[in-house]
């Protein structure tokens, strides 16, 4: 394992063609690549890590799933953070490590990407639903916990703020509830089976900008691993599995990813 710890560097020009040479090697021995990718992606676009110290969940963190399901109050409750967090960073559009990989995909360099974040990102730099499991769910809009009839944000919003109550489900009453994963709340399984599966059939996996703390999602790179594949890990701090990987970058992830692609002579897009 190499340990390349660039985090509190300025990164120079030498030791970036030098990272980016090496990660395009391996993307180009590679058959069958997935990335797995966290909150530290979406720093970039103005999203920050909503689990780190004196952030926004300070305030603002989500109701508990079985909260929110017993009471009414709590799903009001809900929906206020939610529209808070929401507003400030409305507008946030997908960033450097976001265009290099959608770049990566459409030139058929990797399979397809496995997602902590729930903030549509990845599928604004032009992402279908085929390339992307998201295994925390999608913040951008909402479902009935009971039908999985859709909503958009817009109209509960408007229900929320005209009556100062969670709105129910037109078609069956139920309750109605952003598209994520909240505490408490059971894992996705369809998106569980598909993340697992392309980890275990991959030969290479790229983690990046994931702490690898919360689990299962943590499992996947250690799937990975241990179906043979290489393991890549990108992040600005240290995680737990970095002993594991065949390669550890502590480095700023936009501007290696960009490097990379550059190297891989591939087209980011937007
Ligand atoms: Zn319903």
């Amino acid at each position: 394992m190499g340990v390349l710890d660039l985090a509190e560097a300025t990164l120079t020009e030498a030791e970036l063609k030098t990272v980016a040479s090496d990660l395009a090697s391996l993307v180009r021995q590679s058959s069958r690549a997935v990335a797995f990718t966290g909150a530290g992606i979406s720093t970039e676009s103005g999203i920050p890590d909503f689990r780190s110290p004196g952030g926004l969940w300070t305030q603002n963190k989500p109701i508990p799933f079985q909260a929110f399901v017993a009471s009414r109050e709590a799903r009001a409750e809900a929906w206020r953070r939610k529209f808070t967090m929401d507003d400030s960073y409305r507008g946030a559009k997908p960033a450097r490590g976001h265009l290099a990989l959608a770049a990566m995909i459409a030139a058929g360099r990797l399979h397809g990407i496995i997602t902590q974040n729930i903030d549509n990102l990845h599928q604004e730099a032009g992402l279908s639903a085929d390339h992307i499991v998201e295994i925390h769910g999608n913040g951008t809009y909402a479902t009935c916990l009971t039908c999985a009839e859709r909503y958009e944000l817009g109209w509960v919003r408007q229900r929320f703020e005209a009556t100062a109550t969670a709105p129910d489900c037109e078609a069956c009453g139920g309750p109605v509830k952003s598209a994520t994963i909240s505490f408490g709340q059971a894992m996705p399984e369809r998106q569980m089976r598909r993340a697992l599966a392309w980890s275990t059939d991959c030969d290479l996996f790229l983690a990046i900008g994931s702490s690898l703390v919360v689990h299962p999602a943590a499992g996947l790179p250690v799937a990975a691993k241990e179906s043979g594949a290489r393991l890549v890990i990108l992040n600005r701090e240290p995680t737990p599995l970095d002993d594991l990987a065949d390669r550890v970058i502590r480095a700023d992830i936009g501007t290696v990813l960009e490097a990379l692609v550059k190297d891989l002579g591939d087209r980011p897009e937007g």
